[in-house]
Protein backbone atom coordinates (compact mmCIF):
# COMPACT_ATOMS: atom_id res chain seq x y z
CA UNK A 1 0.00 0.00 0.00
CA UNK A 2 3.23 1.99 0.80
CA UNK A 3 3.40 3.56 -2.78
CA UNK A 4 -0.19 4.67 -2.93
CA UNK A 5 -0.89 8.37 -2.34
CA UNK A 6 -2.01 9.65 1.11
CA UNK A 7 -5.71 10.34 -0.53
CA UNK A 8 -5.47 6.48 -1.45
CA UNK A 9 -4.48 5.30 1.86
CA UNK A 10 -7.43 6.77 3.79
CA UNK A 11 -10.11 5.08 1.28
CA UNK A 12 -8.41 1.75 1.12
CA UNK A 13 -5.04 1.67 3.66
CA UNK A 14 -5.11 -0.58 6.29
CA UNK A 15 -7.67 -3.48 4.60
CA UNK A 16 -7.07 -5.68 1.77
CA UNK A 17 -10.04 -8.31 1.80
CA UNK A 18 -9.01 -11.55 0.08
CA UNK A 19 -11.11 -13.21 -2.34
CA UNK A 20 -14.93 -13.26 -1.00
CA UNK A 21 -14.18 -11.38 2.07
CA UNK A 22 -16.32 -8.31 3.12
CA UNK A 23 -15.41 -5.16 1.16
CA UNK A 24 -15.70 -3.17 4.59
CA UNK A 25 -13.66 -3.50 7.55
CA UNK A 26 -15.36 -6.53 9.30
CA UNK A 27 -16.64 -5.69 13.58
CA UNK A 28 -15.10 -8.41 15.02
CA UNK A 29 -17.13 -7.98 18.06
CA UNK A 30 -15.56 -10.50 20.07
CA UNK A 31 -13.71 -10.42 23.66
CA UNK A 32 -12.05 -13.74 23.09
CA UNK A 33 -10.52 -15.88 20.15
CA UNK A 34 -10.41 -19.79 20.23
CA UNK A 35 -7.44 -21.70 19.96
CA UNK A 36 -7.11 -25.92 19.15
CA UNK A 37 -4.53 -26.20 21.81
CA UNK A 38 -3.22 -24.18 24.90
CA UNK A 39 0.56 -24.75 23.61
CA UNK A 40 -0.94 -22.40 20.51
CA UNK A 41 -2.29 -19.53 23.31
CA UNK A 42 0.69 -20.53 24.96
CA UNK A 43 3.09 -19.07 22.44
CA UNK A 44 0.53 -15.62 22.24
CA UNK A 45 0.77 -15.35 26.10
CA UNK A 46 5.02 -15.56 25.47
CA UNK A 47 4.67 -12.56 22.70
CA UNK A 48 6.66 -15.74 20.63
CA UNK A 49 3.91 -15.86 18.21
CA UNK A 50 1.29 -12.76 17.28
CA UNK A 51 -2.69 -13.82 16.90
CA UNK A 52 -5.25 -12.96 18.83
CA UNK A 53 -6.72 -14.07 22.45
CA UNK A 54 -8.14 -11.44 24.24
CA UNK A 55 -9.64 -7.74 22.73
CA UNK A 56 -8.08 -5.94 25.76
CA UNK A 57 -4.68 -5.82 24.24
CA UNK A 58 -5.49 -6.66 20.39
CA UNK A 59 -8.52 -6.79 18.41
CA UNK A 60 -8.49 -7.17 14.37
CA UNK A 61 -10.88 -4.14 13.70
CA UNK A 62 -8.77 -2.23 15.34
CA UNK A 63 -6.06 -3.26 14.10
CA UNK A 64 -6.54 -2.58 10.47
CA UNK A 65 -7.69 0.74 11.45
CA UNK A 66 -4.36 1.64 13.33
CA UNK A 67 -2.21 0.66 10.12
CA UNK A 68 -4.48 2.74 8.18
CA UNK A 69 -3.34 5.87 10.52
CA UNK A 70 0.30 4.29 10.30
CA UNK A 71 0.44 4.69 6.97
CA UNK A 72 -1.38 8.41 6.56
CA UNK A 73 2.12 9.10 9.50
CA UNK A 74 4.48 6.99 7.91
CA UNK A 75 5.19 5.22 10.99
CA UNK A 76 6.26 1.74 11.79
CA UNK A 77 3.63 0.62 13.72
CA UNK A 78 0.05 1.88 15.52
CA UNK A 79 -2.14 0.83 17.89
CA UNK A 80 -5.61 2.41 19.00
CA UNK A 81 -6.90 3.31 22.37
CA UNK A 82 -9.92 4.72 23.60
CA UNK A 83 -9.23 8.32 23.79
CA UNK A 84 -7.12 10.83 23.00
CA UNK A 85 -6.49 11.18 26.91
CA UNK A 86 -5.31 7.56 27.07
CA UNK A 87 -3.15 8.19 23.82
CA UNK A 88 -1.33 10.92 25.68
CA UNK A 89 -0.97 8.84 28.86
CA UNK A 90 0.38 5.93 27.13
CA UNK A 91 2.77 7.70 24.85
CA UNK A 92 4.40 8.95 27.85
CA UNK A 93 3.75 6.45 30.78
CA UNK A 94 5.24 3.65 27.84
CA UNK A 95 9.02 5.40 28.42
CA UNK A 96 8.79 7.69 31.87
CA UNK A 97 7.76 6.23 35.08
CA UNK A 98 7.92 8.00 38.64
CA UNK A 99 10.83 9.89 39.16
CA UNK A 100 11.30 10.52 35.22
CA UNK A 101 11.09 14.33 33.82
CA UNK A 102 9.22 15.10 30.84
CA UNK A 103 9.69 19.08 28.98
CA UNK A 104 6.52 19.73 27.27
CA UNK A 105 5.57 22.79 25.19
CA UNK A 106 2.77 24.98 27.36
CA UNK A 107 0.47 25.78 24.57
CA UNK A 108 -1.14 21.99 24.56
CA UNK A 109 -4.60 20.86 25.51
CA UNK A 110 -6.51 21.82 28.59
CA UNK A 111 -6.86 17.96 29.80
CA UNK A 112 -3.46 17.29 28.33
CA UNK A 113 -1.98 19.72 30.53
CA UNK A 114 -4.20 18.27 33.17
CA UNK A 115 -2.98 15.10 32.90
CA UNK A 116 0.53 16.04 32.92
CA UNK A 117 0.74 18.99 35.28
CA UNK A 118 -1.49 17.10 38.11
CA UNK A 119 -2.21 13.32 37.53
CA UNK A 120 0.75 12.14 36.35
CA UNK A 121 2.81 14.50 38.70
CA UNK A 122 1.08 12.60 41.42
CA UNK A 123 2.64 9.21 40.03
CA UNK A 124 5.95 10.98 40.30
CA UNK A 125 6.76 12.10 36.70
CA UNK A 126 7.59 15.76 36.59
CA UNK A 127 6.65 18.55 33.70
CA UNK A 128 8.50 21.67 33.39
CA UNK A 129 6.49 23.88 30.51
CA UNK A 130 8.21 25.27 28.00
CA UNK A 131 6.59 28.14 25.95
CA UNK A 132 6.43 27.28 21.93
CA UNK A 133 8.38 30.03 20.67
CA UNK A 134 11.04 29.72 23.10
CA UNK A 135 14.40 29.95 22.04
CA UNK A 136 16.63 26.84 21.52
CA UNK A 137 18.64 27.90 24.83
CA UNK A 138 15.34 28.66 26.71
CA UNK A 139 14.66 24.62 25.79
CA UNK A 140 17.98 23.53 26.14
CA UNK A 141 17.94 24.95 29.61
CA UNK A 142 14.55 22.73 30.69
CA UNK A 143 16.17 19.22 30.25
CA UNK A 144 17.52 17.45 33.29
CA UNK A 145 19.46 13.81 33.25
CA UNK A 146 16.09 12.24 34.13
CA UNK A 147 14.22 13.44 31.54
CA UNK A 148 12.65 10.89 28.97
CA UNK A 149 10.85 12.72 26.33
CA UNK A 150 9.28 15.85 24.44
CA UNK A 151 5.93 16.53 24.15
CA UNK A 152 3.97 19.20 21.92
CA UNK A 153 0.97 19.73 19.87
CA UNK A 154 1.22 20.42 15.74
CA UNK A 155 -1.96 23.07 16.00
CA UNK A 156 -2.52 23.82 19.68
CA UNK A 157 -5.98 23.25 21.03
CA UNK A 158 -7.25 26.14 21.49
CA UNK A 159 -4.48 28.49 21.26
CA UNK A 160 -3.79 27.73 17.60
CA UNK A 161 0.12 28.09 17.83
CA UNK A 162 2.12 26.21 15.99
CA UNK A 163 5.02 24.02 16.95
CA UNK A 164 8.51 24.22 15.39
CA UNK A 165 8.59 20.71 15.29
CA UNK A 166 12.13 20.73 13.81
CA UNK A 167 13.48 22.77 17.09
CA UNK A 168 12.03 20.51 19.30
CA UNK A 169 13.34 17.52 17.40
CA UNK A 170 16.77 19.20 17.84
CA UNK A 171 16.53 19.73 21.52
CA UNK A 172 15.26 16.49 21.95
CA UNK A 173 17.60 14.30 20.39
CA UNK A 174 20.35 16.22 21.64
CA UNK A 175 19.63 14.98 24.91
CA UNK A 176 18.96 11.23 23.74
CA UNK A 177 15.01 11.71 23.80
CA UNK A 178 12.18 11.22 21.77
CA UNK A 179 9.80 13.85 20.11
CA UNK A 180 6.17 13.13 20.55
CA UNK A 181 3.68 15.33 18.78
CA UNK A 182 -0.21 15.01 19.47
CA UNK A 183 -1.02 15.86 15.74
CA UNK A 184 -5.03 15.86 16.35
CA UNK A 185 -5.94 19.51 14.85
CA UNK A 186 -3.28 18.82 11.25
CA UNK A 187 -4.15 15.50 11.16
CA UNK A 188 -1.59 13.41 8.31
CA UNK A 189 -3.50 14.92 5.68
CA UNK A 190 -1.69 18.12 6.47
CA UNK A 191 1.61 17.69 8.60
CA UNK A 192 3.28 14.39 8.93
CA UNK A 193 5.18 15.18 12.23
CA UNK A 194 7.70 12.48 11.09
CA UNK A 195 8.98 13.75 8.55
CA UNK A 196 10.35 17.02 10.51
CA UNK A 197 11.75 14.88 12.99
CA UNK A 198 9.19 14.10 15.29
CA UNK A 199 9.52 10.39 17.07
CA UNK A 200 5.89 9.31 17.99
CA UNK A 201 2.49 10.85 17.06
CA UNK A 202 -0.22 10.85 18.70
CA UNK A 203 -4.11 11.71 18.04
CA UNK A 204 -7.39 12.25 19.75
CA UNK A 205 -9.43 9.91 17.04
CA UNK A 206 -12.70 12.09 18.73
CA UNK A 207 -11.36 14.90 16.40
CA UNK A 208 -10.78 15.22 12.29
CA UNK A 209 -10.12 12.09 11.82
CA UNK A 210 -13.77 10.65 12.79
CA UNK A 211 -15.32 14.17 11.79
CA UNK A 212 -18.60 13.19 12.24
CA UNK A 213 -18.87 13.23 16.31
CA UNK A 214 -19.62 9.75 16.46
CA UNK A 215 -16.98 8.30 18.44
CA UNK A 216 -14.17 9.09 21.00
CA UNK A 217 -10.71 7.41 20.52
CA UNK A 218 -7.09 7.56 20.02
CA UNK A 219 -3.88 6.74 18.39
CA UNK A 220 -0.58 5.75 19.33
CA UNK A 221 1.76 5.81 16.14
CA UNK A 222 6.09 5.02 16.24
CA UNK A 223 8.07 6.19 13.54
CA UNK A 224 10.67 3.18 14.50
CA UNK A 225 13.14 5.88 14.19
CA UNK A 226 14.34 6.71 18.11
CA UNK A 227 17.15 4.24 18.57
CA UNK A 228 16.66 3.66 22.37
CA UNK A 229 19.10 0.92 22.40
CA UNK A 230 21.91 4.23 22.16
CA UNK A 231 20.12 4.93 25.75
CA UNK A 232 19.63 1.80 27.88
CA UNK A 233 20.32 3.32 30.99
CA UNK A 234 17.60 6.21 29.72
CA UNK A 235 15.06 3.33 28.59
CA UNK A 236 15.35 -0.11 30.26
CA UNK A 237 12.01 -0.70 30.11
CA UNK A 238 12.20 -0.91 25.89
CA UNK A 239 15.98 -2.37 26.08
CA UNK A 240 16.03 -4.87 29.09
CA UNK A 241 14.25 -7.97 29.85
CA UNK A 242 10.31 -7.88 31.01
CA UNK A 243 9.79 -9.92 34.02
CA UNK A 244 5.64 -9.93 33.28
CA UNK A 245 6.88 -11.24 29.80
CA UNK A 246 9.13 -14.48 30.30
CA UNK A 247 11.84 -11.86 30.28
CA UNK A 248 11.40 -10.42 26.65
CA UNK A 249 13.76 -7.46 26.05
CA UNK A 250 11.32 -5.54 23.42
CA UNK A 251 13.56 -4.32 21.13
CA UNK A 252 15.77 -7.16 20.72
CA UNK A 253 12.60 -9.07 19.67
CA UNK A 254 10.87 -6.41 18.09
CA UNK A 255 13.33 -4.19 16.54
CA UNK A 256 13.01 -0.53 16.50
CA UNK A 257 9.78 -0.46 14.42
CA UNK A 258 8.05 -2.80 16.94
CA UNK A 259 9.39 -2.23 20.44
CA UNK A 260 7.81 0.82 21.60
CA UNK A 261 4.02 -0.49 20.51
CA UNK A 262 4.43 -3.92 21.30
CA UNK A 263 5.82 -3.08 24.51
CA UNK A 264 2.58 -0.60 24.87
CA UNK A 265 -0.08 -3.05 24.65
CA UNK A 266 1.32 -5.92 26.40
CA UNK A 267 2.50 -4.16 29.05
CA UNK A 268 -0.40 -0.58 29.22
CA UNK A 269 -3.25 -2.41 27.84
CA UNK A 270 -2.89 -5.09 29.29
CA UNK A 271 -2.94 -3.49 32.73
CA UNK A 272 -5.00 -0.53 31.93
CA UNK A 273 -7.09 -1.77 29.23
CA UNK A 274 -8.00 1.68 27.42
CA UNK A 275 -9.54 -0.21 24.58
CA UNK A 276 -11.17 1.21 21.86
CA UNK A 277 -14.20 -0.76 20.82
CA UNK A 278 -14.55 -2.75 17.21
CA UNK A 279 -17.56 -0.58 16.75
CA UNK A 280 -16.02 2.61 17.31
CA UNK A 281 -12.55 1.65 14.99
CA UNK A 282 -15.51 0.92 12.74
CA UNK A 283 -17.21 4.17 12.99
CA UNK A 284 -13.61 6.13 12.70
CA UNK A 285 -12.64 4.33 9.65
CA UNK A 286 -15.62 5.45 8.17
CA UNK A 287 -14.77 9.30 8.82
CA UNK A 288 -10.77 8.41 7.54
CA UNK A 289 -12.28 6.96 4.20
CA UNK A 290 -13.23 10.70 3.75
CA UNK A 291 -10.67 12.51 5.19
CA UNK A 292 -8.74 14.39 3.23
CA UNK A 293 -11.62 15.16 1.07
CA UNK A 294 -12.98 17.01 4.09
CA UNK A 295 -10.05 18.62 5.70
CA UNK A 296 -9.89 20.66 2.52
CA UNK A 297 -13.14 22.18 3.17
CA UNK A 298 -12.81 22.62 6.52
CA UNK A 299 -9.80 24.86 6.23
CA UNK A 300 -11.02 26.72 2.89
CA UNK A 301 -13.87 26.97 5.79
CA UNK A 302 -11.45 28.35 8.10
CA UNK A 303 -9.81 30.78 6.21
CA UNK A 304 -13.21 32.46 4.87
CA UNK A 305 -14.12 32.79 8.34
CA UNK A 306 -10.78 34.28 9.51
CA UNK A 307 -10.71 36.77 6.99
CA UNK A 308 -14.11 37.79 7.79
CA UNK A 309 -13.82 38.32 11.09
CA UNK A 310 -10.15 40.17 10.57
CA UNK A 311 -12.33 42.53 7.97
CA UNK A 312 -14.92 43.43 10.65
CA UNK A 313 -14.56 46.86 12.75
CA UNK A 314 -16.48 44.94 15.44
CA UNK A 315 -13.67 42.26 16.13
CA UNK A 316 -10.95 43.04 17.83
CA UNK A 317 -8.71 40.71 17.05
CA UNK A 318 -8.37 36.71 14.71
CA UNK A 319 -6.08 33.91 16.21
CA UNK A 320 -5.90 31.77 12.61
CA UNK A 321 -2.33 30.31 11.17
CA UNK A 322 -3.63 30.91 8.03
CA UNK A 323 -4.21 34.31 8.16
CA UNK A 324 -1.28 36.43 6.74
CA UNK A 325 -0.19 38.20 9.51
CA UNK A 326 -0.82 35.66 12.28
CA UNK A 327 2.00 35.23 14.89
CA UNK A 328 2.53 31.74 13.68
CA UNK A 329 1.61 31.97 9.94
CA UNK A 330 5.33 31.51 8.43
CA UNK A 331 5.74 28.01 10.45
CA UNK A 332 2.32 27.49 9.44
CA UNK A 333 3.58 28.36 6.10
CA UNK A 334 6.74 25.16 6.51
CA UNK A 335 5.11 22.89 8.44
CA UNK A 336 1.41 23.27 7.22
CA UNK A 337 1.36 24.07 3.19
CA UNK A 338 -1.58 22.88 2.22
CA UNK A 339 -3.53 24.33 5.04
CA UNK A 340 -4.05 24.39 9.06
CA UNK A 341 -7.17 23.44 10.13
CA UNK A 342 -11.28 24.57 10.27
CA UNK A 343 -10.87 26.35 13.99
CA UNK A 344 -10.45 30.21 14.33
CA UNK A 345 -10.39 32.07 17.27
CA UNK A 346 -11.56 35.69 18.00
CA UNK A 347 -12.34 38.43 20.17
CA UNK A 348 -14.80 40.98 20.09
CA UNK A 349 -14.30 44.77 20.89
CA UNK A 350 -17.15 44.24 23.15
CA UNK A 351 -15.56 42.21 25.80
CA UNK A 352 -16.98 39.08 27.43
CA UNK A 353 -20.14 40.70 27.47
CA UNK A 354 -20.50 41.01 23.58
CA UNK A 355 -19.12 37.48 23.28
CA UNK A 356 -22.00 35.90 25.67
CA UNK A 357 -24.39 38.20 23.47
CA UNK A 358 -22.80 36.95 19.96
CA UNK A 359 -23.21 33.16 21.21
CA UNK A 360 -27.05 33.59 22.13
CA UNK A 361 -27.48 34.62 18.62
CA UNK A 362 -25.73 32.51 16.61
CA UNK A 363 -28.46 30.21 14.09
CA UNK A 364 -26.38 28.13 12.30
CA UNK A 365 -23.52 27.42 14.58
CA UNK A 366 -23.93 25.41 17.78
CA UNK A 367 -22.69 26.03 21.20
CA UNK A 368 -20.48 22.88 22.03
CA UNK A 369 -17.24 21.66 23.91
CA UNK A 370 -16.45 20.16 20.94
CA UNK A 371 -13.94 20.76 18.31
CA UNK A 372 -13.29 19.88 14.32
CA UNK A 373 -16.66 17.92 13.43
CA UNK A 374 -18.86 17.98 10.22
CA UNK A 375 -20.95 20.86 11.83
CA UNK A 376 -19.85 24.00 12.81
CA UNK A 377 -19.78 23.87 16.39
CA UNK A 378 -18.74 27.52 18.92
CA UNK A 379 -17.55 27.64 22.44
CA UNK A 380 -16.91 30.85 24.67
CA UNK A 381 -14.27 29.57 27.62
CA UNK A 382 -14.57 31.92 29.70
CA UNK A 383 -18.37 31.40 30.37
CA UNK A 384 -18.37 27.36 30.22
CA UNK A 385 -15.33 25.41 30.02
CA UNK A 386 -13.05 27.66 32.04
CA UNK A 387 -15.89 29.74 34.01
CA UNK A 388 -14.15 29.12 37.48
CA UNK A 389 -11.27 31.17 36.27
CA UNK A 390 -11.35 34.58 37.40
CA UNK A 391 -10.61 37.43 33.78
CA UNK A 392 -6.70 37.46 35.04
CA UNK A 393 -6.19 33.90 35.54
CA UNK A 394 -7.97 33.64 31.96
CA UNK A 395 -5.42 36.27 30.70
CA UNK A 396 -2.54 33.59 31.91
CA UNK A 397 -3.76 30.74 30.59
CA UNK A 398 -4.40 32.53 27.19
CA UNK A 399 -7.92 31.94 26.66
CA UNK A 400 -9.10 35.59 27.83
CA UNK A 401 -12.49 36.41 28.98
CA UNK A 402 -13.27 37.97 25.22
CA UNK A 403 -12.31 34.53 23.42
CA UNK A 404 -14.61 32.67 21.07
CA UNK A 405 -13.54 29.33 19.38
CA UNK A 406 -15.45 28.96 16.37
CA UNK A 407 -14.68 25.54 14.98
CA UNK A 408 -16.19 25.18 11.30
CA UNK A 409 -17.95 22.56 10.00
CA UNK A 410 -18.61 21.27 6.17
CA UNK A 411 -21.42 23.60 5.93
CA UNK A 412 -20.97 26.38 2.74
CA UNK A 413 -18.70 29.49 3.78
CA UNK A 414 -21.28 31.63 3.34
CA UNK A 415 -23.99 30.12 5.14
CA UNK A 416 -21.19 30.77 8.09
CA UNK A 417 -19.96 33.90 7.71
CA UNK A 418 -23.50 34.74 6.96
CA UNK A 419 -24.68 33.57 10.46
CA UNK A 420 -21.07 34.68 12.19
CA UNK A 421 -22.55 38.67 10.87
CA UNK A 422 -26.28 38.34 11.98
CA UNK A 423 -24.45 37.56 15.72
CA UNK A 424 -22.36 40.62 15.49
CA UNK A 425 -24.78 42.53 15.04
CA UNK A 426 -27.13 41.36 17.53
CA UNK A 427 -24.10 41.65 20.11
CA UNK A 428 -23.49 45.20 19.45
C1 LIG B 1 -9.59 16.59 22.26
C2 LIG B 1 -8.13 16.55 22.30
C3 LIG B 1 -7.44 15.63 23.11
C4 LIG B 1 -8.17 14.67 24.02
O1 LIG B 1 -8.87 13.76 23.24
P1 LIG B 1 -10.18 12.94 23.73
O2 LIG B 1 -10.46 12.06 22.58
O3 LIG B 1 -11.24 13.94 24.03
O4 LIG B 1 -9.76 12.19 24.96
C5 LIG B 1 -6.07 15.61 23.07
N1 LIG B 1 -5.39 16.47 22.28
C6 LIG B 1 -6.02 17.38 21.50
C7 LIG B 1 -5.20 18.29 20.66
C8 LIG B 1 -7.39 17.45 21.48
O5 LIG B 1 -8.01 18.36 20.70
Amino acid sequence: MSSYKRDTVCVQGGYTPGNGEPRQIPIIQSTTFKYATGEDMGKLFDLEASGYFYSRLQNPTCDSVAAKICELEGGSAAMLVSSGQAASFYSVFNIASCGDHIVSSSSIYGGTYNLFAVTMKRMGIDFTFVAPDCTPDELDAAFRPNTKAVFGETIANPALTVLDIEKFAAAAHSHGVPLIVDNTFATPVNCRPFEWGADIVTHSTTKYMDGHGAAVGGCIVDSGKFDWTKYPDKFPGLCTPDESYHGVTYTERFGLGGAYITKATAQLMRDFGSVQSPQSAFLLNLGLESLHVRIKRHCENGLAVARALKADQRVKYVTYPGLEGDKYYELAKKYLPDGVCGVVSFGLRGGREAAERFMRSLKLAAIETHVADARTCCLHPASTTHRQMTDEELDAAGVPADLVRFSCGLESADDLIADVMQALDAAE
